[in-house]
């Protein structure tokens, strides 16, 4: 293939965990793929390295006040310099990008993924967020601007993968979980532990926001919402199992019994890939399953009495309308204030469900109520935990 057809791909959130595993991925495919855009929150000194080493035709500072630093030190490059939501939310529409990775965390990444539906760009979604906070626009606006959304999370791709080739309605999804580092503790254990230990995820490094969702199983209810979306399928039917070795990264049972599973090392850079070649598949130099390494793979039912973000998550489906959006926005605040020490583990989850008790409900929301919804969610919550 000569260089000319290389896919441009736009990612947002180049510098996180998912960002740098896609430049991996893009490194090791030259041939087929091109950084075209990267962007970032903060981190400068990152995303000046991953410009200068991958030379993209844009690069994006969410944070204003961070421009002048990015822009002097790419000064000697050809490569366009912006700063700010409105610019991320502009980049993802320009004519020659092919694919927009969506990896950028929590709700900011909502707004330009939408531009991106809208300009008709095939969406690599990361960031489930955005399906969480609005699901149901985000899939109206997909059907009208024909744009195609592919999942990264791993469960949702391995989903995907079982439904490559059928044509026969889904009957149960089976979407495993790690169940996180906290996964045989006690209540009265889990009321003591500390963001240090909620950070050390068993199988999976990520960025510090979903892990902490990880441990506390939020990330579970985000992904049980993200597949009835993605899927179109009943929050009945989709049922959660505790698979602490993360070598099963999902299943779906058809009309006749049968289960189809996906099985691999867990290493994102797997669905990272897929999403970009799709339908095809491209060799890799990923680490092999090894069946007789692994020698044991175990199921559990998930313990909704000491995580009860699951069940709060199921609760906001099944309300639907605003209730997802309230759950982020709250788990957000509740996220953030656990990693600053403001507030224990199981508090998280007492927030929450005040919030989502309070919050005004409104049953068919537009993008500005999902606007106002986010802000009157974090508003209380933020109150809550002062
Ligand atoms: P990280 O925290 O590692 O990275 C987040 C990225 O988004 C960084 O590039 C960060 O920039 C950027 N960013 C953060 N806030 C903003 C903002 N307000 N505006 C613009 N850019 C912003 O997150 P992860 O890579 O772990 O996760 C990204 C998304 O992918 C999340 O939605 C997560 O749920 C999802 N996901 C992640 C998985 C993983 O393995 N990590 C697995 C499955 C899904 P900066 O570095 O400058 O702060």
């Amino acid at each position: 293939m000569n260089t000319k057809e290389r896919k441009r791909i736009a990612i947002l959130g180049s510098t996180g965990s998912i960002g740098t595993q896609a430049l991996q991925v893009i490194a090791e495919h030259s041939d087929l793929y091109e950084a075209y855009v990267l962007t970032a929150n903060n981190n400068v000194e990152l995303l000046v390295e991953q410009a200068r080493s991958f030379l993209p035709e844009a690069v994006v500072i969410a944070n204003e006040e961070k421009y002048v630093q990015v822009r002097d030190a790419l000064a000697d490059l050809p490569i366009k310099v912006y700063a700010g939501a409105d610019a991320l939310c502009q980049i993802v529409q320009e004519k020659p990008v092919d694919i927009v990775l969506a990896a950028m965390v929590g709700y900011a990444g909502l707004r330009p993924t939408m531009n991106a539906i809208r300009a008709g760009k095939t969406i690599a979604l990361a960031n489930k967020e955005t399906l969480v906070v609005a699901g149901e626009l985000i899939n109206r606006l997909a059907d009208e601007y024909h744009a195609d959304i592919l999942p990264v999370d791993s469960e949702h791709s391995a989903i995907f993968q079982c439904l490559a080739g059928e044509v026969s309605p889904i009957e149960k999804i089976i979407l495993t979980a790690s169940g996180g580092p906290f996964r045989t503790l006690t209540l009265e254990q889990l009321a003591m532990v500390t963001k240090e230990q909620a950070l050390k995820h068993p199988n999976w490094s990520m960025g510090a926001k979903i892990t902490i969702d990880s441990a506390s199983m939020m990330n579970k209810g985000f992904e049980v919402i993200e597949a009835r979306w993605l899927f179109g399928v009943a929050p009945e039917q989709i049922q959660v199992v505790v698979h602490p070795q993360s070598i099963v990264h999902s299943a779906v049972q058809f009309a006749d019994g049968a289960v189809k599973a996906q099985m691999g090392m867990p290493d994102m850079r797997l669905p990272i890939q897929y999403a970009f070649s799709y339908p095809l598949r491209l060799k890799s130099s990923f680490e092999r399953l090894d069946l007789f390494r692994i020698s044991e793979l175990t199921f559990e039912q998930p313990d909704t009495h000491r995580f009860r973000n699951l069940s709060l998550a199921y609760e906001a489906l099944r309300r639907g309308g605003n209730m997802p959006c309230i759950l982020n926005a709250a788990n957000e605040v509740t996220n953030r204030a656990f990693l600053e020490d403001r507030i224990g583990f199981l508090q998280m989850s007492d927030v929450i469900e005040t919030v989502m008790q309070k919050a005004p409900f409104v049953a068919s929301p537009t993008y500005e109520d999902y606007m106002q919804t986010d802000a009157e969610a974090r508003r209380i919550a933020t109150n809550c935990i002062a």
